[in-house]
Parts: C-alpha cells; sequence; structure tokens
C-alpha cells in the first residue's frame, strides 16, 4: 500500500486554496483539514467578548481558557468552540478580518499548534492554511502553494460571500482581501510565506480541476521516487 502522506496548502486569501484542497483530499480518499476555521473560532470568541483587535495580552489571556476542536474532517472542518459547534458562523467578512488580527498573536498561535498536529498523526491529510509547510508540518511530504492575482482573488471571494447571502461590493472585497494579505504576509510570527521545498502554482485563469491535476501528477512523481 502507498504511505498516505501529509499534503499542505498554503497561500492568501482567495487563492482557491479551500476548493482544491477538498476536491484534493476527495481525490486522494485523505482528510481535509481547514486550519483558517480554528483561527476564525478564536476570532468569534474574542468578537463576543467585545475585547478590541488590537488587545493582544486581552486575545492571548482569552485564548488561555478557551478549548478549539476539531469535531468532522469528512470534506468539512467542523469546529468546537467550548464545545459547541460553530462552523456556521464562521465565515463572515468580520470574522475574517478578526481572525487575521487574532492570528497574529504567539499564544494563540501557540494554542493551535497541537490541534492542527494532532489531526494529522495518522497521516493521509490535505492540510490547508498560511504556515502548514512552514511552521506546523515543515516535514511534510509535499507541499503546495497556491496564488493568483489580487483581482482574481477578491472577485472569487465576492462571489463566495454572495452565494452565502453576503451582499459587498467588489472593490471592498478586492480591498479587504489585499489589506488580509498584507497583515498576514508582514506579521512577525508565522508570515505567509511559500515554503522553501514548496511547489507554487499561479493559480491566475487556471481551472479547479487543471490545479488539482498538477498538484496530483507534483504527488505522484513524489511516489515514483520513493519508490
Ligand atoms: O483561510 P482563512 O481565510 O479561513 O483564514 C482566516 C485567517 O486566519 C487568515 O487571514 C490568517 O490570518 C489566519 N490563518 C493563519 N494561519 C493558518 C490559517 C489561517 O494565520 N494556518
Amino acid at each position: 500500500m502507498t504511505r498516505r502522506y501529509v499534503v499542505t496548502v498554503d497561500g492568501p486569501a482567495g487563492s482557491g486554496k479551500s476548493t482544491v484542497s477538498r476536491l484534493l483530499a476527495r481525490e486522494l480518499a485523505y482528510v481535509y483539514l481547514d486550519t483558517g476555521a480554528l483561527y476564525r473560532a478564536v476570532a468569534l470568541k474574542v468578537s463576543r467578548s467585545g475585547l478590541a483587535a488590537g488587545d493582544r495580552a486581552g486575545i492571548a489571556a482569552l485564548c488561555g481558557e478557551t478549548t478549539v476542536t476539531i469535531a468532522g474532517l469528512d470534506g468539512v472542518t467542523r469546529v468546537l468552540l467550548d464545545g459547541a459547534d460553530v462552523t456556521e458562523l464562521l465565515r463572515t467578512p468580520e470574522i475574517s478580518m478578526l481572525a487575521s488580527a487574532v492570528s497574529a498573536v504567539p499564544e494563540v498561535r501557540q494554542r493551535l499548534l497541537a490541534v492542527q498536529r494532532e489531526a494529522a498523526l495518522t497521516g493521509g491529510i490535505v492540510a490547508e492554511g498560511r504556515d502548514m509547510g512552514t511552521v506546523v508540518f515543515p516535514g511534510a511530504d509535499v507541499k503546495f502553494f497556491l496564488t493568483a492575482g489580487p483581482e482574481e482573488r477578491g472577485r472569487r471571494r465576492w462571489l463566495e460571500l454572495r452565494e452565502r447571502g453576503h451582499e459587498a461590493g467588489l472593490g471592498e472585497v478586492i480591498e479587504d482581501v489585499v489589506r488580509r494579505d498584507h497583515q498576514d504576509s508582514e506579521r512577525e510570527i508565522a508570515p505567509l510565506r511559500p515554503a522553501e521545498d514548496g511547489i507554487v502554482i499561479d493559480s491566475t485563469g487556471k481551472t479547479v480541476e487543471q490545479v488539482v491535476d498538477e498538484m496530483l501528477r507534483a504527488i505522484k512523481d513524489k511516489e515514483n521516487r520513493v519508490l
């Protein structure tokens, strides 16, 4: 039997990571792990607590008394926040921006590290996020970094929001995406960047299927090299 790999997919907001990672996991019969959902869950708790996004000490303290666990790993990463399933509350523009602020707090990243690593213990996982290949799974078998131009990323996010019933202006969504990436790339801890041994794929103008094919070929190549 072939080994069950740890595959990582990192990249900026709207690069198509989630769609592609979910499909890739399905093709490989692997588990799909959406790590952004974990940061979003902490952001939800911060939002409910009334703490300001810039109150790093307050956020660190709050996080210390918060439990985030992963419930389902079958195409949707269901997240339990202090025991309650909050999955459906996480994908709003407000929580996106707050998650980006919250994720720059070292105590938050540290707290979520174990949850993520535990999910990959058995291998056979496609883990999606910002620092999968660089920090969380530096020894991953195959690492991808997915990117796309800002306009295209903004458009994808805008369509996704509309599908979920959030009406927002396209220009505003593009600005949000660019601002969030800047924040994620410039932070001191675990900044968004490709792993040195990562495969960079620009998805601009490519279909989801094309990108997934490219990834499957890279994984096959790796298997052939190992055999
Ligand atoms: O991927 P998603 O848009 O759900 O992530 C929300 C935010 O969580 C990102 O903007 C980023 O700041 C943070 N994040 C992170 N590290 C990860 C996944 C997400 O810092 N591995």
